[in-house]
């Protein structure tokens, strides 16, 4: 084993506990990642799923020595930050993390967007008391080391603010997170009877769509795993949800397959998916799958855990 994921939290948008999400979990989006036989942990995200991740830690690494992490921020959307300050080990001294992600505007930085919600205003926890030594890294694209033979490449992915896709290489084995995010479109392709219509536009538009997308299906190429955006259905993209910032099933199943991943998970699953309908639809999915690829594909779910 080289990568070992866990899933802590699958949910988007806002978290949804109750008896249709027993089986995949209510819990906003949070990932517990493992390299080498040392176990070294990367934390993906921190939705309400970081709290439960917060006391395995706890138990697991705290009695080996302190903890000394990385926590990678997909973005600043609430539903991947909302967990951070139930993160335990932030309130120990000998704690140290490394905060990675994107930014959006100019004047933007992660510990002011983080702490920026540390205050009496919001939760009865404030900046002084995080013991820890906790420091904050602004990401654009790029390539890191990140030492022990662990590298992190990121993409800039779909989404109303910046979005990094993740992209973990340790030893031979890839683990590629790709949320959340919707496939570019033509942004000037409007109907040719409308005022703005640019047949020239329309054509460079579509152009740099597409190469947009190839560029992130190339990002994927030969991932053993890779968590991606699943928030709705085809059908539901269609009908009013294009331009949100998530993708369908069916386009991460293609990116997917496009790229040659060997395991799939769907992810970032809509708070209105039941567990009844995202049985059905891994159901479906699979069936669909067979026979054309050789990919393994699953809906994640929380306490889920894959190998590579
Ligand atoms: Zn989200
Ligand atoms: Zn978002």
């Amino acid at each position: 084993m080289a990568i070992k994921l866990r899933f802590w939290g699958v949910r988007g948008s806002v978290p949804c506990p109750g008896p249709n999400t027993v089986k995949y979990g209510g819990n906003t989006a949070c990932l517990e990642l493992r390299f080498g036989e040392q176990e070294r942990l990367v934390v993906m995200d921190a939705g309400t799923g970081i709290r439960e991740l917060a006391g395995h830690v706890m138990k697991t690494d705290m009695p080996k020595g302190p903890v000394k992490t990385q926590l990678f921020l997909t973005h600043t959307h609430w539903d991947h930050i909302m967990g951070f300050p139930f993160f335990v080990p932030i309130f120990i001294p000998t704690t140290e993390l490394d905060v990675y992600g994107p930014v959006t505007f100019e004047e933007d930085t992660l510990d002011k967007i983080l702490f920026g919600m540390l205050t009496y205003r919001y939760w009865p926890v404030r900046l002084e008391e995080l013991a820890s030594k906790i420091r904050y890294f602004n990401l654009k694209e790029g390539t890191r080391d990140l030492g022990e033979d662990l590298w992190v490449t990121t993409k800039y992915l779909n989404h109303p603010i910046n979005v990094l896709g993740y992209r973990f290489e340790y030893r031979g084995k890839v683990l590629c997170t790709a949320y959340d995010t919707e496939p570019f479109r033509n942004v000037f392709d409007v109907p040719p009877d409308s005022p703005s219509y640019d047949a020239e536009a329309v054509k460079e538009g579509e152009m740099a769509a597409q190469e947009e997308n190839e560029k992130v299906t190339q990002f994927f190429q030969g991932a053993d795993i890779l968590i991606h955006d699943a928030q709705y259905t085809h059908k539901e993209y269609l009908a009013g949800k294009i331009g949100w910032g998530h993708s369908s099933f069916e386009h991460a199943v293609n990116v997917a397959h496009g790229a040659g991943v060997k395991k799939l998970l769907l992810f970032h699953h809509d708070p209105d998916h039941s567990d009844a309908q995202l049985d059905l639809l891994e159901r479906k999915i699979r069936k669909a799958v067979a026979g054309r690829s050789e990919m393994e594909v699953s809906i994640a779910r929380e306490g889920m855990v894959v190998e590579a």
